[in-house]
């Protein structure tokens, strides 16, 4: 696909995050389970009905658009969920599983904050704001997530630090 117009360059991102966004729809179950605290895995349960809302947001972006939403794999996400599955399968104590889990959604949700942070000033340059608008909505859900995730990992962190002076 050529760059030519940030036209093009908009809808490269778009198809980017169209990919990472199914990939997560279909690892985010798997973080969930492996999850040992209740409200880590509810967290990840709600993103996850979040997360295929925003697939349907992109798609109504390229709907109106007229462009295909095939044609693009997110090797950086291919390559977060990755090193998600690696920190799930690793054997230890629960808390400090969940804190590892924390790092790895983090990760996600920061690749995601960047790619619609792109992508929403795009659509605005390009004077689409019904476009730039669902963008914003998802970008707000993706740092939502973000804070939470990090609320999770201050509790959890401080039950492990008080663990750890026994
Ligand atoms: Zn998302
Ligand atoms: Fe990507
Ligand atoms: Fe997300």
């Amino acid at each position: 696909m050529k760059l030519e117009s940030l036209n093009d360059l908009f809808i490269k991102e778009l198809k980017d995050l169209y990919s990472a966004e199914n990939q997560l729809v279909k690892a985010l179950p798997k973080m969930a389970k492996a999850a040992a605290s209740d409200e880590l895995r509810t967290a990840i349960e709600e993103h996850l009905e979040q997360t295929k809302e925003h697939v349907e947001r992109l798609e109504e972006i390229f709907d109106k658009m007229q462009a295909s939403h095939r044609g693009a794999k997110c090797k950086a996400m291919e390559g977060l969920i990755e090193e998600g599955k690696e920190t799930i399968k690793e054997e230890g104590d629960d808390a400090v599983k969940d804190a590892a889990i924390i790092c790895a959604a983090q990760r996600v949700e920061h690749y995601e904050i960047a790619g619609y942070g792109c992508a929403r000033t795009f659509a605005r340059m390009l004077g689409d704001e019904e476009a730039a608008n669902l963008l914003q909505q998802t970008l707000e859900e993706e740092a939502q997530a973000d804070k939470k995730l990090t609320e999770i990992a201050e509790s959890s962190i401080n039950m492990l630090a008080v663990e750890s002076h026994h």
